[in-house]
């Protein structure tokens, strides 16, 4: 330690403040800990990625174009509103307003719950102390006695292509830009390129998704890609699979694909090629700990990496999702806290806001044979749904997942409007042990999309009302005697 340096003694100390550390913070407060966060934007930072380059204003420019681009389709439906223009700077301005109303909201929270918030840079310099780089440049030493690691991720950069904030972008850049250029070039096609992508082709620029997998989010089972592919078509977006990106001269992309190379028209090219953990530069081996080759922080149970160290969100194995994070909090700074608690959600659920969105929970019928099970699949078109039709959006397909003889439901996979607020009716579904006959039984609200779950659950139940049984029909005899 510095001469001279006196550490402040902190109960818990809580790093970084985006979704996953300020809902331990919040936590933390709840058990009458006295909490201090250190994020390295400080009272600015709370919110993490999410709040602030990531899910919300991702959410507010899809939200944008979506508008822009269903107005466009309703003028054979007698509606005409004007010559489309987009002003990029205005919608930055709308942007900030939502993430100021939702960073300010939290940080409220965390004052009305007595939490601190410091600013700085934070390294570990011994099991039981970290010294935080404040703004200022002083060097603040902080004694905790236990500590949850939330420093969430960054952008992975492709060493060809490093962000220079004009013409090569990361996702935070091009969330950020004032102007709509003309042509994109968006390298990666996982479920962040696919929405930044969709989004600025509905606004007007002229979209190329470059993806090295042999097609667009390949993580995603391809049955329910196939929606999305057709549309990114129809919005005029040129996708490049089998890709690899090189460099970016003058305003060509040069792409490797397959064995010929193409040259991409792109005065700016967005690199969203995936998410590094935050775990390099926090001196964890002072604190005994030890990142995977992956850089992940490889956590028991209940979030814990030894006593008095928990983790949490991005940094820890898993989906890399907001709710993730949210969940794990609370188990963390239970553990913490002495309790026996785990973290083991039945499923998490996934959703990429495409157009058409799309949300999957549980098993696919892949993952379910896989473990041994013998799924029943029903899939039920959009197409027939009212709802959907009123939307203008009848594609996509509803598919449910359940159990052979038991009708437990074992996952749901929606490509539709909005899949990712049907999700949730899968995801409850799931963690509460509930059968097909327990979603068909259930009143669902006419006219909504939901009711193509309920229809996907009748047909499992071999009762379909507006739709084909399954081929093979279930043997459910649960409850209803
Ligand atoms: C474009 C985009 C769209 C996304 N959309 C969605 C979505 O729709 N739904 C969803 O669930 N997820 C989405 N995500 C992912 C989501 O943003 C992350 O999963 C989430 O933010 C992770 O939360 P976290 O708390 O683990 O970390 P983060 O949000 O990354 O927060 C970590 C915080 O730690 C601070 N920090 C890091 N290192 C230090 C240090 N050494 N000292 C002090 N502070 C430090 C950082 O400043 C930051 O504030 C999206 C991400 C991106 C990039």
């Amino acid at each position: 330690m510095v001469v001279g340096e006196i550490a402040e003694a902190v109960d818990l100390l809580v790093v970084g403040g985006g979704p996953a550390g300020y809902a331990a913070a919040l936590r933390g407060a709840q058990r009458g800990r006295d909490v201090l966060v250190v994020d390295r934007d400080g009272e600015e930072g709370v919110g993490g990625v999410c709040l602030r380059a990531g899910c919300i204003p991702s959410k507010a420019l899809i939200e944008m174009a979506g508008v822009a681009e269903r107005a466009a389709g309703y003028s054979s439906a007698g509606l005409s509103v004007g010559e489309r223009s987009v002003d990029l700077g205005a919608f930055q301005a709308h942007k900030a307003r939502i993430v100021g109303e939702l960073t300010g909201g939290v940080r409220s929270l965390l004052a009305g719950a007595g939490v601190r918030v410091l600013a700085g840079d934070l390294r570990f310099t011994r099991p039981d102390q970290a010294v935080v780089r404040t703004p200022a440049g002083r060097a603040a030493f902080v004694e905790f006695r236990d500590v949850v690691i939330a420093t969430g991720s960054r952008p992975a950069v492709l060493p060809h292509l490093v962000p220079d904030g004009v013409h090569v972008l990361d996702s935070t850049g091009a969330l950020d830009l004032a102007e709509l250029p003309a042509t994109v070039a968006v390298v990666g096609a996982g479920y962040i390129g696919v929405e930044l992508g969709t989004a600025l082709a509905k606004l007007g620029s002229s979209v190329t998704l470059v993806e090295m997998a042999d097609r667009i989010l390949p993580e995603i089972d391809v049955a329910l890609t196939r929606p999305v592919a057709r549309r990114l078509d129809e919005l005029g977006v040129t996708v490049l699979t089998a890709a690899r990106a090189g460099e970016h001269r003058g305003t060509i992309l040069h792409v490797r694909c397959g064995d010929r190379d193409v040259e991409v028209k792109a005065d700016v090219v967005i690199v969203a090629v995936g998410r590094r953990p935050n775990t390099d530069e926090l001196g964890l081996d002072r604190l005994g700990v030890t990142p995977g080759d992956d850089g992940l922080l490889h956590v028991a149970p209940d979030r814990t990496l030894r006593p008095h160290v928990a983790a949490i969100g991005d940094v820890t194995p898993g989906p890399a999702l907001a709710h993730k994070g949210y969940a794990e909090a609370p188990v963390a700074v239970d553990a913490l806290c002495g309790d026996r608690v785990a973290f083991q959600p039945a499923a998490i659920p996934a959703v990429v806001f495409a157009d058409p969105e799309i949300a999957t929970v549980g098993l696919s019928a892949a993952a379910a044979r896989a473990e041994g099970l013998d799924p029943v699949v029903t899939t039920v078109p959009m197409a027939g749904n009212g709802r959907a039709l009123t939307l203008r959006a009848p594609r996509g397909t509803v598919q449910l997942v359940s159990e052979t003889g038991t009708g437990l439901v074992l996952g749901l996979h929606v490509v539709g409007p909005h899949a990712s607020e049907l999700v949730a009716e899968g995801t409850v579904a799931i963690e509460m042990g509930a059968t097909v006959e327990d979603l068909a039984d259930t009143v669902h609200v006419h006219p909504t999309v939901g009711e193509q779950v309920q229809e996907a659950a009748r047909a499992a139940a071999g009762r379909g009302l507006h739709s084909a049984s399954p081929a093979r029909r279930p043997h459910h005899h649960l409850n209803k005697e």
